[in-house]
């Protein structure tokens, strides 16, 4: 109805987003560590959700290249609708808001930090659960990890921190 003709040949753009999220490990906890939808064998995250500290990363960097703010004016960590929330909700919400933009992700490039777990193990299940999700090829998404050299909370293994850039066709 109102289509301007001169949209359909106007150039996309591109742009770019960053994520960054930490949480504390919570030791007294019997519960598992999940990392972008993966259970795994360690202490969990302190947080109001799930904590999967993976998936807020890569919903903030989606937020951000689509400047539509942060995770925290979508999820309220006061919100009890979010308590105990799976994060996968989060993700697939922030891929909503990428397709009613008409956005395509053309690249996400995480990194986690901390001591433990190896991530290097995970990366590939990880990928395939953020492929499903975003309805992205598992070729356009990169998974890498370092340590924090034992310096500060991260490096004491008592924090995972994870950042993420997103580059998106606008
Ligand atoms: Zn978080």
């Amino acid at each position: 109805s109102d289509i301007n003709l001169f949209n359909l040949f106007e150039k996309k753009q591109t742009r770019y987003g960053i994520g960054y999220d930490i949480h504390k490990i919570d030791f007294k906890s019997k519960n598992k560590l999940k990392l972008c939808g993966i259970y795994i064998n360690h202490p969990p995250l302190i947080a109001h959700s799930d904590g999967d500290v993976g998936y807020h990363s890569i919903c903030d960097s989606i937020f951000g290249a689509l400047t539509i703010g942060d995770i925290g004016k979508f999820f309220n960590n006061k919100d009890k609708r979010w308590k105990n929330k799976n994060s996968k909700f989060f993700l697939e919400f922030a891929r909503e808001k990428i397709s009613e933009k008409n956005a395509k992700i053309i690249n996400l490039d995480m990194n986690f930090i901390c001591e433990k777990p190896k991530i290097s193990t995970l990366a590939n299940r990880m990928k395939l659960n953020i492929s499903k999700i975003l309805k992205i090829d598992k070729s356009i998404i990169n998974i890498k990890a370092t340590t924090n050299e034992k310096v500060g909370l991260i490096g004491k293994n008592e924090a995972i921190a994870v950042e993420s850039i997103i580059t998106i066709e606008l």
